[in-house]
């Protein structure tokens, strides 16, 4: 059995920190830990994209009271990002009072038996840390319909490892099990959920932003990430990425498995999926994605001919001419330039479902 704990903020972070501490037991004194938020992109506070600056300021104050020897770091998506300017736009220095660092400096190579990498190149903080706490946020995503707790250690991934692993990994299924693959690697000890704010749509960087005003936290993510899904009026089995986690007992999925603690668990009413997503296998919606190829619709008027999507896309299928063309054939459906865009500049085509196009097809 495992536990979620959900709160509600304005019962006051700083308590319901200490109280996730004392309920999972996490034992803080003199150890190395590593505070890894979710900061993306550079996106600013309230955008609902990377983790809220109050989280990382409540976690980092209560672990440094608590006597840990606190870090804080992430490596942001994209290549061409210091994870310091990141940061600071999206308001994480600040509130890491003088704990962030930047990650992404050192590195290491661990050796994996992934079907798909040899190694993964991460941070060496991350194997150094005696505690790690995870602290991802409540968003959907374009790619793996959910960015929870599991998705949230794509971070431990360094610079432009990221864009190899996408094209190592290309497809919904292949990448969920790779992400599963990662996660192995170093499991957090403690993940607690940014819920302030949720994403829906078409997340994790150009959805619509909620207020929801709450924390959620747990020792097992995959219990966590289930929790978070049957919010948004998702089936997690139908979540591939945590489907494959489950089968590999990577934590609980069940719900008469997970105890829920605090706040009941309430689907949010109306909550926006996806537009990539799709748990119903509708035939015309097959025939459709068959026949169709995943590549990413340029909205002209947003765009603003930065080169960012061109510099990130791992595929080399997108070139600036002068404004972004795609060449359908070497596009692998990744969505990094839909996602890494600061414009919002580009878009999952409009009625398909490449969850069932992985599961038919890849
Ligand atoms: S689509 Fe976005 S990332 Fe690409 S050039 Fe235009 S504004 Fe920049
Ligand atoms: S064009 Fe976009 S979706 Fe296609 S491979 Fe490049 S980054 Fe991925």
């Amino acid at each position: 059995m495992s536990k979620v704990i959900i709160r509600r903020a304005d019962e006051g972070l700083r308590e319901i920190i200490s109280d996730v501490f004392d309920a999972f037991g996490v034992e803080l004194q003199g150890k190395k830990v590593l505070v890894k938020p979710n900061i993306v992109a550079a996106f600013p506070p309230g955008s609902g994209v990377c983790t809220s600056p109050e989280v990382v300021e409540a976690v980092v104050s209560e672990a440094l009271d608590r006597g840990g020897d606190v870090v804080v770091g992430d490596n942001p998506g994209g290549v061409d990002r210091s994870s310091y300017a990141t940061a600071e736009r999206a308001g994480i220095v600040a509130a890491s009072r003088g704990r962030f660092r930047n990650i992404s400096e050192q590195v290491v190579r661990v050796p994996t038996d992934s079907p798909y990498t040899d190694e993964f190149v991460i941070s060496r903080v991350v194997l150094e840390a005696d505690v790690v706490i995870n602290l991802p946020c409540f968003k959907t995503h374009v790619l793996t319909t959910i960015t929870g707790a599991i998705k949230n250690v794509y971070g431990y991934v360094a610079g432009t490892s990221k864009a190899r692993l996408h094209l190592q990994a290309p497809s919904r299924r292949r990448f969920s099990e790779m992400l599963c693959d990662l996660y192995r690697v170093r499991v957090p000890d403690l993940h607690i959920m940014d819920g302030l704010l949720a994403m829906e749509g078409n997340g994790p960087t150009h959805g619509r932003v909620r207020e929801l005003g709450l924390i959620l936290a747990s020792d097992d993510g995959l219990a966590l990430d289930a929790t978070m899904a049957r919010m948004m009026g998702i089936d997690p089995a139908s979540v591939k990425m945590l489907a494959i986690a489950h089968e590999r007992g990577l934590g609980e999925l069940e719900e008469d498995k997970i105890e829920v603690v605090g706040e009941p668990l309430r689907p949010i009413p109306d909550f926006a999926l996806p537009t990539s997503f799709s748990a119903s296998p509708a035939e015309q919606v097959v025939i459709l994605d068959k026949l169709g190829k995943l590549v990413p619709v340029l909205k002209e008027e947003r765009c603003v001919a930065c080169g960012d999507c061109e510099l990130n896309c791992p595929a080399g299928a997108l070139t600036l001419d002068p404004l972004p063309v795609i060449t359908a054939d070497k596009c692998i459906s990744c969505f990094c330039c839909v996602e890494l865009c600061p414009e919002g500049a580009m878009e999952v085509p409009e009625g398909v479902a490449p969850d069932l196009f992985d599961r038919m097809f890849r």
